[in-house]
């Protein structure tokens, strides 16, 4: 799968439209989901162009890859469940059920998160 420029995420890093900023880095960018499923609901996104954690792992520089990882400790901590703990979801390709083509880690917190997987 190709990278589309126009995607959410892609219009987010070039500031094309808002987002509620919590993290920026040289690599990295993290906001607060629109639709939060939780008290505590961050997107973590690289600002590079890779549409999955797959196409992220396979080709991302190694100072990408340890940015991306790096903020999520950075992220927890600034949005105060780095302590009472997260989850940590990376939605990948068709059985992933990935609705944005930019590879994104969900930050999921504050509140007990339930069990692991519900599939409906
Ligand atoms: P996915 O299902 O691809 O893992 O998750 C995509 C996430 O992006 C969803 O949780 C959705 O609420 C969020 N999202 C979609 N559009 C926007 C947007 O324009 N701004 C923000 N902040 N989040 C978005």
């Amino acid at each position: 799968m190709s990278y589309d420029m126009n995607n959410i995420f892609a219009k987010i890093i070039r500031g094309e439209i808002p987002s509620d900023k919590l993290y920026e880095d040289e690599h990295v960018l993290a906001f607060k989901d629109i639709r939060p499923q939780a008290k505590v609901h961050v997107l973590i996104i690289p600002k590079g162009p890779y549409v999955s954690a797959q196409d992220f792992s396979e080709k991302a520089s190694d100072a990408e890859l340890a940015a991306m990882h790096r903020a999520i400790g950075k992220v927890a901590k600034a949005v105060g469940v780095a302590v009472t703990g997260y989850r940590v979801i990376a939605n990948t390709g068709a059985d992933g059920r990935q609705e944005v083509p930019h590879y994104h880690i969900h930050i999921l917190g504050g509140q007990n998160m339930g069990r692991m997987v519900a599939l409906d």
